[in-house]
């Protein structure tokens, strides 16, 4: 049983990062709120399981979860979430695994931030892409795609023009995106270049509605291709996929009607697709329920098999009911 139990391994890590209060929710009288995150064990972080525990400090409801490792509130940890979740991954994309990191949560809760991060302090995107420039061989090359997926339909946000990408099997199994743009980078200023430039067209609302960028998917896929060792001339492609994804919403909370709720719809979907592939995956259940949505679709190739993912569960400090929502998700996709 134990030989069993150590051949199991977590296929999709689950963490929590917490962003701090900002400074226009602290009080002038009472100064910071208290949080309503905190964790149980942290001495044990890095192997064993952390136990997140939420507390609603007006009605003291209380519940706790297990998940596999927790960010807490300190200024910049970017670099140490990094290091310790992110690079490890990053030998077997060069040699040819699919790998796949999203940041999950309500609007507000820190996704942004903890995956493009801002122009002084760089998220895991930059971050990654400087890493992965750095570790290559010289004769591999590298190409990026960044898309988004709005109300279940792709966008590339590479190109100038605004343009639907189909998403196609590929003989090989791996999923074919149709038209998507992928940019060759050779450095950090041409990566910060196509990056940047992404971003802008992301906030820019292609639909007439305002702040898309909170109610679409964006991915941003780095692909590293490696000759092989032998002669044969085939080639070897790794990818590494990282995800902002769309803020989930409670719709009992939120008042939404209109074109609201049926992006809300959409998101939640599509998350709630997302959460039953990864349980699927790391239960060992026979069938993985790729198709029911436009997400899990494009993941196909980078979810399951050989390939790694990492859920990073984003929480604003101020907030227990969204927080429990968005943990309590991220726990039920987690290996069990
Ligand atoms: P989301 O993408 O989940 O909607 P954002 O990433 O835009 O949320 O973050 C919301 C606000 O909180 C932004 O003003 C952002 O700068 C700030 N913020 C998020 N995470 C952190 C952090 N770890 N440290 C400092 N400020 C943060
Ligand atoms: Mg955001």
């Amino acid at each position: 049983v134990q030989q069993l139990e150590s051949s199991v391994v977590a296929k999709v890590r689950v963490i929590v990062r917490v962003r701090p209060f900002l400074p226009r929710e602290s009080n002038s009288i009472d100064g910071k709120p208290i949080s309503c995150v905190s964790v149980l064990n942290s001495e044990c972080q890095s192997s064993d399981d952390v136990t997140v525990h939420l507390k609603d400090h007006e009605t003291s409801r209380n519940e706790c979860y297990k998940l596999d490792a927790f960010f807490g509130q300190e200024d910049n940890n970017i670099s140490q979430i990094f290091s310790k979740e992110i690079s490890p991954l990053i030998p077997g994309i060069l040699e040819g695994r699919n790998v796949t990191v999203f940041a999950y949560g309500a609007t507000g809760s820190g996704k942004t931030y903890t995956m493009q991060g801002s122009e002084n302090l760089p998220g895991l995107m930059p971050l990654a892409m400087s890493s992965i420039l750095s570790k290559i061989p010289g004769k591999s090359t590298i190409t990026i795609s960044y898309y988004e997926i709005y109300m279940d339909r792709c966008y590339d946000l590479l190109e100038l023009k605004e343009k639907e990408i189909l998403i196609l099997d590929g003989k090989d199994g791996q999923i074919h995106l149709k038209g998507l743009a992928q940019v060759a980078i050779s450095s950090t200023s041409e990566f910060q270049e196509a990056f940047s430039c992404a971003v802008q067209r992301r906030k820019v609302a292609h639909t007439g509605v305002n702040d898309v960028s909170s109610r679409s998917h964006a991915v941003l896929t780095i692909y590293v291709s490696t000759p092989s060792c032998d002669d044969t001339g085939n080639v070897i492609t790794g990818k590494l996929n990282l995800i902002d994804l769309a803020g989930n919403e409670d719709n009992r909370r939120t008042c939404n009607t209109g074109i609201r709720l049926q992006e809300s719809a959409k998101i939640n979907q599509s998350l709630f697709a997302l959460s039953n592939v990864i349980y699927a995956l790391n239960n060992n259940q026979p069938r993985i329920p790729y198709r029911e949505s436009k997400l899990t679709r494009v993941l196909q190739d980078s979810l399951g098999g050989t390939s790694r993912a990492l859920m990073i569960a984003c929480l604003n400090p101020g907030e227990y009911q969204e927080s429990l929502h968005t943990v309590s998700l991220a726990a039920r996709s987690r290996h069990i």
